[in-house]
């Protein structure tokens, strides 16, 4: 099997595809590039249309009981000034967002038991009945009391990046914690009634394109809403501190084989894209994705939610972050998303095998000099 013939078939019936398929894919090189972006451009435009979905993201609390080997926010990072935002700053940040506009407040914090409950129960609420917004967690871990306390707040959607499908490479970069757990809580929150997320890294030491295969494969065995695919940025504060960091076009390759495989989710473009590439986020729109999750948590705390280093908008404003967000979203010439952009409409499926797309991989085929020899697409 080469490149165009698994191009060719993830176009003509994605639910056929392998993981050897998706290898191929993956491992995309130069020109092969150029196709599989334009074909995942094209799957975003007939699925999810123009719009690009903003969602503001509030990092609340900077404080984690957990010690990922990748992640500058780990308990033993001492260097790491922390701080946790009190219910009411939490509140009035995510007022500032919902008055320039946006329909989506991500509630954001490390594994932090500091909020109980009720301290996250009551804040939730504020959000839903003063706000005409819709609020996704991403706390981490959390029991299934707690989930359900949260769901009947008001919350509407949860992000539980399982960030590697790998349990052993999971195990090992995440101390004390494991794959099997994670997925479990993945299940209560849909059973909960959560739209839910997920996501991986793509560029974490021991992972190959297997691994990654794997990933976008465990991603739609979950049927999840939204799938954050991100590369590894290393932290100098942390055990993989020296570590290479994650590959732009791996990234990239990852985001538009996730599209081609799942043309229903919502992908967005990562922020942390921009701290490898200046237009990391711009190019994760063009091959595929449509959400951008601009920052609206207050500029003095920025730099202290130090997932990664060099954070792009650190010390700014919201107002600042958003508005250079839909400047991104106008240059490219795609539009805002006006609603609230929940879970995309199951129930509204196109032809597997479209003409479109198959324009495309034809074109290219045929330049190839396969087309017959694949069966072609159109
Ligand atoms: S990845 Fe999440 S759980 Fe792990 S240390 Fe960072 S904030 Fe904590």
């Amino acid at each position: 099997m080469s490149f165009e013939k698994a191009l060719a078939k993830v176009i003509a019936d994605a639910d056929a595809v392998n993981e050897d398929d998706l290898v191929l894919l993956l491992g995309a090189a130069s020109e092969e590039r150029k196709l599989l972006y334009d074909q995942a451009d094209i799957l975003r435009g007939m699925w999810m249309g123009s719009e690009v979905h903003l969602r503001g993201v509030i990092e609340f609390s900077s404080c984690c009981s957990l010690n990922c080997l990748y992640c500058g926010l780990r308990a033993d990072n001492k260097k790491l000034k922390r701080y946790r935002m009190i219910p009411g700053e939490i509140i009035s940040a995510a007022r500032i967002a919902a008055e320039m506009g946006l329909k989506t407040i991500v509630l954001q914090s490390g594994q932090d038991p500091y909020y109980t409950k009720e301290m996250l129960f009551e804040i939730i609420a504020a959000l839903k009945e003063g706000l005409d917004v819709a609020v996704t967690l991403s706390l981490g871990v959390r029991s299934p009391k707690d989930l359900r306390a949260f769901r009947e707040a008001g919350a509407d959607r949860y992000l539980l990046k399982f960030e590697t499908s790998d349990p052993g490479l999971f195990e090992k970069l995440r101390p004390g914690t494991n794959l099997r757990d994670r997925l479990e809580c993945l299940c209560l929150l849909k059973e909960t009634g959560f739209q839910v997320a997920s996501g991986n890294i793509i560029g974490l030491p021991g992972q190959t394109l297997t691994t990654l295969a794997r990933d976008i494969l465990l991603l739609r065995e979950l049927d999840v809403v939204m799938a954050g695919v991100g590369p590894f940025v290393p932290h100098p504060d942390t055990p993989l501190g020296r570590d290479a960091r994650g590959d732009l076009e791996k990234t990239l390759n990852a985001l538009a084989v996730t599209r081609l495989l799942l043309p229903y989710f919502h992908l967005p473009a990562t922020t942390a894209l921009d701290a490898v590439h200046p237009r990391g986020r711009r190019l994760a729109l063009q091959c595929g994705a449509n959400v951008v999750m601009p920052n609206v948590t207050p500029g003095h705390y920025r730099e202290h939610y130090s997932i990664y280093p060099n954070k792009p908008g650190r010390g700014e404003d919201p107002r600042t972050t958003v508005k250079e967000t839909r400047a991104m979203i106008s240059e490219m010439g795609r539009i805002e998303g006006k609603g609230y952009g929940h879970a995309p409409d199951r129930s509204y499926r196109p032809r597997r095998n479209l003409t479109r797309p198959g324009v495309a991989v034809a074109r290219y085929l045929k330049k190839a000099g396969d087309l017959n020899e694949c069966g072609g697409t159109e």
